[in-house]
């Protein structure tokens, strides 16, 4: 049987990008899996039915991780939905804003950090009250926090560095359980949040050593790996075409 079989799992937005793709594999795995979203209902729908025709169940859950109740509650509704134990957490819900360090404002610095630093810490609190031996946590981070190629990111690559603080943190707590922590650094990804035809495309493509985008399928592969991996822990990936080479 696949290697997911018998697990449960929660992406944190999994209606679209590197979420819906990671959803995707893990099912293929053989997982169940449930996933939330803000405003994209329906394309999380679409999800859940690409997840049934895999002959797994799935479940579409509205979450926002900006709530701190809603962060952590989401894993609770997820194991839930799925029969009462939780596998495998992957945080990947997160927002990229970029600009100008004079042009953000502090609503800006609370928002951003509440989705992609707080919500990640709260998910990965309550998965972690929740797993057994064999639990694991998989954060999407960034490759701007192993090199920030130009300006614009000081907010963003603030919060996705914070998760590699916690993913080191959570392996050192957690290992003795038997559960696993480890951070996957995506390069420059089309996705709505980056499309590979956006005005700063062709610049990022250049900055890898492939010379392109990657796509969401390819960061979620590595994800499935570290499902199943039973020796990685603490671990940074990066999957970003040799972005940080
Ligand atoms: P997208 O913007 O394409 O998709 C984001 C997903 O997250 C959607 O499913 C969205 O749901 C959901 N989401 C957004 N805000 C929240 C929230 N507050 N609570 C719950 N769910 C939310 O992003 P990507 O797929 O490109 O990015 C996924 C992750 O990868 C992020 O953490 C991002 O920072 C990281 N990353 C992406 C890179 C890239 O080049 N694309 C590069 C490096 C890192 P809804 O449909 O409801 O809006």
């Amino acid at each position: 049987s696949a290697a997911l079989t018998g697990r449960t799992a929660l992406v944190t937005g999994g209606s679209r990008g590197i979420g819906a793709a990671t959803v995707l594999r893990l099912a293929r795995e053989g997982a169940d899996v449930a996933l939330t979203y803000v405003n994209g209902k329906e394309a999380a729908e679409d999800v859940v039915a690409a997840v049934a025709a895999l002959g797994r169940r799935a479940v579409a859950l509205r979450a926002d991780s900006a709530d701190a109740h809603e962060a952590a509650g989401a894993v609770e509704r997820a194991a839930t939905a799925l029969g009462g134990g939780l596998d495998v957490l992957v945080n990947n819900a997160g927002l990229g804003l970029l600009g100008p360090l004079e042009s953000l404002t502090l609503a800006d610095v609370d928002r951003l950090l509440a989705v992609n630093v707080r919500g990640v810490f709260l998910a990965s609190q309550a998965a972690a009250a929740r797993m057994t031996a064999g639990g694991r946590i998989i954060t999407v981070g960034s490759c701007m926090t192993q090199r920030v190629p130009g300006p614009g990111g000081t907010l963003y690559a603030t919060s996705k560095s914070a998760l590699i603080g916690l993913t080191k943190a959570l392996a050192r707590e957690l290992g003795p359980r038997g559960i696993t922590a480890n951070i996957v650094h995506p390069g420059p990804i089309d996705t709505d949040m980056n499309p590979a035809d956006g005005p700063y495309a062709d610049g990022q493509a250049a900055m890898t050593a492939l010379g392109r985008f990657g796509t969401a399928d390819e960061v979620a592969s590595t994800v499935a790996y570290l499902a199943t991996a039973t020796y990685v822990t603490g671990a940074e990936f990066a999957v970003d075409g040799g972005h940080a080479a």
